[in-house]
């Protein structure tokens, strides 16, 4: 009796996929990523993974189709988030955690910040920054399918320059204050430079990330200095070309960002202390901002919390933590080009889309904050070929919120339907 059941599902099964069974969305509200104006009642056909139509009004399935009726929501491309780091999330244990936790232990526990990723709605991320393996591990983990989570490009390892932002070995007592060198991302000197891009090349990174300057977080004494030359940033820029990767750059202070942009780095993170003068070269050169409000925000937050921070980051998330706000509000009515980014894992990963909040809290419209996390992300990956827009041909990569967000940013916070390479991963 079993075996029969089995049998005729497994008939069924085998029937469906040879009529070529296709899932229709019946989306009430389209925010196709590329528009400027949503559309109402749009029917979204997806085959194999991909969206085969987008046309007006419902359509009716054919046998075997299968109809997600998402009539009452808002549909969105799948967001993207252009600043993670999911191998960890800032705890009062982040500076001690590594003497007690094994690879193993992190790359289980980054698997459930993958997932809460994912259930937010963001289905792609680049990760920037981690111990070198893990999200290199979770990538290969999510493409396999083994663990759900948003598609990953990471950088590995960040760069940094001895005692600057990425040193992993920092503030440690003189017996584990090793000289880091290339192969653990620490680099000074163009040869240095090279080497560490080509290590990360090696890793298995898709991209790469350097901190030009001080960084809020790191146990060291500036949030803002500038940490590389001009050299060493031209170096890493042109060998990255050379294994065609981008460059994402930390910085906070105004000369840091301005060598970076100089040096052609793709995407400026933070950002903070960016000056008239650094809009004006970030245009004219097309670099990409990356602005993590959100980091700013938990930053000053926390420095408010005695006890919280170390007394050596305290001052510096108080007195760079706040000061984004007013950067984002000048940078985004300059029309900087500008990717969305949360730099979540310094806030709790999962809550990504308050950076929409935040963003049209400091003038940016809703749709242009949309856009940031769907066509510009997908540009500054260089994939929008195949993704950041809900069109033809396109990997049907599709979320759903109720309600409007155009009128209301934070219904992005309340994500209710996500699909990746057309496989529901969360529905009403
Ligand atoms: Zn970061």
């Amino acid at each position: 009796m079993r075996w029969n059941v089995i049998a005729t599902s497994a008939c069924l099964w085998t029937l469906a996929i040879q009529a070529q069974a296709a899932t229709i969305i019946h989306a009430g509200r389209l925010i196709d990523g590329k528009s400027a104006e949503p559309r109402s009642q749009v029917s979204i056909v997806i085959e194999d993974g991909k969206i085969k139509k987008v046309e007006a009004g419902y359509m009716k399935p054919q046998e075997g189709d299968t109809v997600i009726n998402l009539m009452e929501y808002t549909v969105l491309p799948g967001l993207m988030d252009m600043h993670t780091h999911l191998m960890s999330q800032h705890s009062k244990e982040t500076y001690t955690e590594k003497f007690f936790m094994e690879q193993a232990d992190y790359a289980l526990r980054s698997t459930v910040y993958a997932r809460m990723t994912l259930m937010a709605g963001f289905t792609t991320v680049r990760d920037l920054g981690d111990n070198g393996v893990n999200s290199i591990a979770l990538r290969k983990a999510i493409e396999k399918g083994w663990v759900p989570g948003p598609r990953i490009f990471t950088s590995g390892k960040s760069l940094a320059t001895t005692g600057g932002h990425a040193d992993p070995t920092n503030a440690l007592r003189g017996d584990y204050r090793r000289d880091a060198g290339p192969l653990e991302g620490v680099i000074n000197g163009v040869d240095d430079a090279r080497k560490a891009v080509r290590q990360r090349y090696k890793d298995g990174a898709d991209l790469i990330k350097l901190t030009a300057t001080g960084g809020i977080l790191s146990l060291a004494a500036s949030g803002q200095n500038p940490q590389f030359s001009d050299e060493e940033l031209k170096a890493v820029v042109a060998t990255a070309r050379d294994y065609n990767m981008t460059v994402a750059v930390h910085a906070h202070g105004t000369e840091g960002i301005k060598r970076a942009v100089l040096a052609g780095v793709d995407s400026i993170e933070h950002g903070t202390f960016m000056t008239d003068e650094v809009i004006e070269l970030m245009k004219q050169k097309g670099t990409y901002w990356v602005p993590t409000n959100m980091a700013g925000e938990w930053v000053a937050e926390k420095a408010k919390e005695p006890g919280y921070l170390p007394e050596i980051v305290r001052p510096k998330a108080a007195a760079i933590g706040p000061v984004i706000r007013t950067t984002f509000a000048k940078a985004q009515a300059a029309g900087v080009k500008i990717a969305f980014g949360t730099d979540s894992g310094v806030s709790p990963h999962g809550a990504n889309a308050r950076e929409f909040e935040l963003m049209v809290a400091g003038g940016m419209s809703p749709m242009k904050a949309i856009q940031s996390a769907t066509l510009e992300a997908s540009k500054l990956l260089r994939i929008d070929d195949r993704l950041g827009t809900i069109e033809v041909d396109k990997i049907a990569d599709i979320v759903a919120v109720k309600g409007d967000p155009l009128e209301n940013i934070r219904v992005l916070q309340s994500m209710a339907f996500v699909m990746k390479d057309g496989v529901v991963a969360k529905s009403p």
